[in-house]
């Protein structure tokens, strides 16, 4: 028979996967398919004590995070460049030269049309333009005389 429960009263040992020691119920926490003691369930970077925290921590690459080190390590918050609000790590975002901007937001600043991965599109002095309203008009290949204008970049 299959059961899941150690059947009668048995109290099943765990072992912390940080310390090894074992542990009891009251102090239990149970994170990435892992028992831990409270505080021995740290973050990989800043040794904050994820289990008095209380709050969610994550599992990348082999380290146990807290919210802010993911997100700075593996998330892309940040502010929006072009609305300067926020952007939550769970969203996802458009990136351009290194700026982060909500989906919304990553728009042609002539004509609004929003730009999509796979759209070309041009930076210019922290300024998106579509492939029509490239400013200047000049066509793509021509002689650029001295114009900060970036090659085109893709939306990835
Ligand atoms: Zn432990
Ligand atoms: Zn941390
Ligand atoms: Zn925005
Ligand atoms: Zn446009």
């Amino acid at each position: 028979m299959v059961n899941s429960q150690a059947a009668g009263g048995g109290c099943p040992s765990r072992a912390c996967a940080g310390c090894g020691g074992r542990i009891s119920d009251r102090f239990l926490l149970f994170s990435m398919e892992r028992y831990w003691h409270t505080r021995c369930l740290k973050c990989s970077c800043c040794q904050a004590q994820l289990g008095e925290i209380g709050t969610t921590c994550y599992s990348k690459a082999g380290m146990i995070l807290c919210r802010n080190d993911y997100i700075r390590l593996f998330g892309h918050t940040g502010a929006c460049n072009a609305c300067g609000q926020s952007i939550p790590a769970s969203e996802m975002v458009m990136k351009a030269q290194g700026n982060v901007y909500h989906l919304k937001c990553f728009s042609c600043a002539t004509c609004r049309h929003r730009l999509v991965p796979g759209d070309r599109f041009h930076y210019i002095n922290g300024t998106i333009f579509c492939e029509h309203d490239r400013p200047g008009g000049t066509p793509i290949g021509s002689h650029l005389q001295g114009n900060p204008v970036l090659p085109d970049q893709k939306v990835c």
